[in-house]
């Protein structure tokens, strides 16, 4: 079952243009942009277009073409922003924070991706 989606949330906002975001990429199924508060050199959120709450409403509902389109531009800024391990890199942590116990602060699914040094153990 689709979870009911606030289309007031921030990155509903930057989809609609109403809030700059500094772009990284972009398809027609998905956005990808520097997280504003970086943990990493490389901190990309990527964000399908559709309204979507969480990691698990989108595997769940997505289309396939949604879900492509999404996995694909991951892959892009991966390689862009040079932390592919198949383009020679050393790597980066993707996560998706999901609800409450997965403190998820912006109810609209998204994907970190971030690299560029050692992430360390996930401890907390
Ligand atoms: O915990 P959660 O995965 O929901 O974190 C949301 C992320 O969105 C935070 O890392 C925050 O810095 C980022 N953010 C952003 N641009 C905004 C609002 C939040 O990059 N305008």
């Amino acid at each position: 079952m689709a979870l009911a989606y606030d289309d007031t949330n921030i990155f509903a906002r930057i989809l609609r243009g109403e809030i700059p975001c500094d772009k990284v990429a972009e398809n027609d199924h998905a956005l990808a942009f520097r997280d504003i508060r970086p943990q990493a050199p490389v901190h990309v959120l990527v964000i399908p277009k559709g309204a979507y709450v969480s990691f698990d409403d989108f595997a769940a509902n997505a289309s396939n073409a949604e879900i492509l389109g999404f996995t694909r531009l991951c892959a892009q800024v991966c390689m862009s922003e040079g932390v592919d391990l198949a383009g020679g890199n050393q790597g980066f942590r993707a996560v998706a924070n999901t609800g409450h116990h997965g403190v998820q602060e912006v109810p609209h699914y998204h994907l970190h991706i971030m690299g560029g040094r050692v992430m360390g153990p996930m401890l907390s």
